[in-house]
């Protein structure tokens, strides 16, 4: 099992099984704690094949290379980094996405998972992607007629695109909630305990440049279908949207890049996709560009108190 050191104590992953385990009866000193981040987002490339309203991947085309998204999650890794996550735009569209896979995979300890649209899961890329990936994430906004009107794709290929990721690894559902998906949260739910998934994650719709953020009606509606909720599948939500949801954090004190960093397409490190504010990593590496952002916010924090 891999160790990170923090704040709430002594946390062992296996990447295998996903099991996790936080011995917090240890309170180990801060000069000892992890510093990379916990997990890591990183978008490939901004290319993707879909129009969504609610994209927030920017829409100039950039792309990272293998070799230096390699270096930066060697480094992550060897400071207790735990997971990586693959997206972008869509990362099946990344020339290198399976090589990339493979190399993290292979010469690291981290956990690769990757978040998709679903579309492109041809039984040839599963077949070629198998044995490197831990978790998936599909991308599932809405039943039906509702999902195809938010991504412009037909559902039959969304239901292949499951079928396909069931066959590659333990995967979990995303859904934007709005004003068309949250009516079918149940639905959603129920066709995520169909195809086999083990999470289902909510993700509160964010502002961007065509959409606002999820009203308060909305996000009431949501609040509900979270208490009463009753399914099997185990439910998670973005940190951006979890405000005044029943949640349980078993890393209280583990905030901010300590928990959780993006590097964008450009290869900009970022505290979240969302973040105006970025580091450009360059030739000096991940860590190096972690330091000088903590800095950022350290400054910013000091000049507003
Ligand atoms: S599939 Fe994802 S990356 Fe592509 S347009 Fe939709 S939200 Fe953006």
């Amino acid at each position: 099992m891999k160790l990170r050191i923090g704040p709430n104590g002594v946390h062992l992953f296996d990447r295998i099984s996903g099991l996790n385990v936080l011995l917090d009866e240890l309170r180990p000193k801060e000069a000892v704690w992890s510093t990379s981040p916990r997990q890591v987002s990183i978008a490939l490339t901004n290319v993707c094949d879909l129009h969504c309203k609610y994209c927030y991947a920017p829409k100039h085309k950039a792309s990272l290379r293998g070799d230096q998204v390699l270096a930066w999650l060697k480094e992550l890794d060897a400071e207790g980094c735990l997971g990586i996550g693959f997206g972008g735009g869509e990362p099946t569209l990344h020339p290198d996405f399976v090589d990339i896979c493979k190399w993290v995979a292979d010469e690291t300890r981290l956990a690769v998972t990757f978040t998709t649209h679903g579309h492109r899961l041809t039984p040839q890329l599963v077949k070629r992607l198998k044995g490197s990936i831990h978790f998936a994430r599909i991308s599932v906004d809405g039943v039906g007629r509702t999902y195809e009107q938010q991504r412009g794709k037909q559902f039959t290929s969304l239901l292949r695109g499951m079928e396909s990721i069931a066959t590659l690894s333990p995967f979990g559902i995303n859904v934007v909630v709005n004003e068309r998906t949250v009516i079918e949260l149940d639905a959603i739910s129920e066709l995520a305990q169909k195809v086999g998934a083990s999470e289902l994650l909510l993700l509160p719709q964010q502002e961007t440049t065509t959409v606002a953020n999820m009203d308060k009606v909305v996000g009431r509606a949501l609040k509900d279908w979270v208490s009463n909720y009753c399914g099997k599948i185990r439910l998670a939500v973005s940190e951006a949207g979890a405000s005044g949801l029943p949640t349980c954090d078993p890393f209280p004190d583990e905030r901010g890049l300590q928990a959780y960093a993006h590097i964008d397409a450009s290869g900009m490190l970022r505290t979240s996709s969302y973040s105006a504010i970025g580091e450009n990593i360059g030739g000096a590496g991940v860590l190096a560009a972690l330091n000088r952002l903590r800095n950022t916010f350290e400054i910013k924090r000091e000049t507003q108190s």
